[in-house]
């Protein structure tokens, strides 16, 4: 695997479709996903200026982050089970994956605990897949003035995994849909949202083109995972 190669080609990736999108490359951030990746993974990356990464399990991303620098900054990408919504709280600058008002509830409470104030992105399942967590859409709509009330909690934007398929073009309706969303949520909320986290490896150009401000990228800079259990 070569760390440097892969992260200049994905560089180019994304500056080639914010080109094709009329969009300013410094208006997308890449979060490099280490889930499954041990420390010295992170730490080669970090060598090469790299200093975001995404995490999706916080028990891992907790044993990992004592391991590296601490000048790097993490976020929360994967499902977040009310039992570690504390432990989130305290490792992550953005959670990416509310996905139930229940959940946001405990962050809240979680938050609140320790007087602190929590950004979040809401996640949102457009394609419907029972596989995936996320708000559906109407309900985010719905639920959204009762997140908003949660005053611990930041919502900074959305988040969503378009269904995986060997062909990115699939995605684009996805990202399409959850870029309509966030502007119906600005409606609501009467202020605008930063962020549009979505595009992984197979389909992150798409989403760049689409309007993603944060794309979460693993196998195409570190290769495939080792293989993880649960
Ligand atoms: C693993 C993961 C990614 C990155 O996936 P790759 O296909 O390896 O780029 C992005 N987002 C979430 C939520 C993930 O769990």
């Amino acid at each position: 695997m070569d760390l440097a190669a892969n992260l200049q080609a994905v560089q180019s990736r994304i500056a080639a479709a914010c080109a094709r999108a009329g969009r300013d490359p410094a208006a997308v951030t890449l979060v490099a996903v280490t889930k499954g990746q041990p420390p010295r993974v992170v730490r080669a990356a970090a060598d090469l200026g790299l200093t975001l990464f995404g995490e999706n399990k916080v028990q891992e991303a907790r044993a990992k982050i004592s391991l590296c620098p601490g000048r790097l900054h993490w976020h929360l990408i994967g499902h977040l089970q009310s039992n570690k919504a504390r432990d989130a709280v305290h490792f992550f600058e953005l959670i990416h994956s509310v996905d139930s008002l229940a959940l946001a509830a405990e962050i809240q409470k979680q938050a609140d605990k320790v007087a602190k104030n929590v950004p979040v992105l809401l996640e949102v399942n457009i394609a419907g897949e029972a596989s995936k967590f996320g708000h559906p859409p109407e309900k985010l709509l719905a639920d959204l003035p009762a997140l908003n009330a949660l005053r611990r909690l930041e919502i900074h934007g959305l988040m969503t995994m378009a269904p995986w398929s060997p062909e990115p073009e699939k995605a684009r309706p996805v990202f399409r849909r959850l870029r309509e969303l966030k502007g119906a949520c600005e409606q609501i909320l009467g202020a605008p949202l930063a962020h549009l986290s979505m595009g992984m490896t197979g389909d992150f150009e798409v989403a760049v083109e689409e309007g993603a401000t944060l794309v979460r990228i693993g196998t195409a800079l570190f290769g495939e995972r080792p293989a993880v259990k649960g």
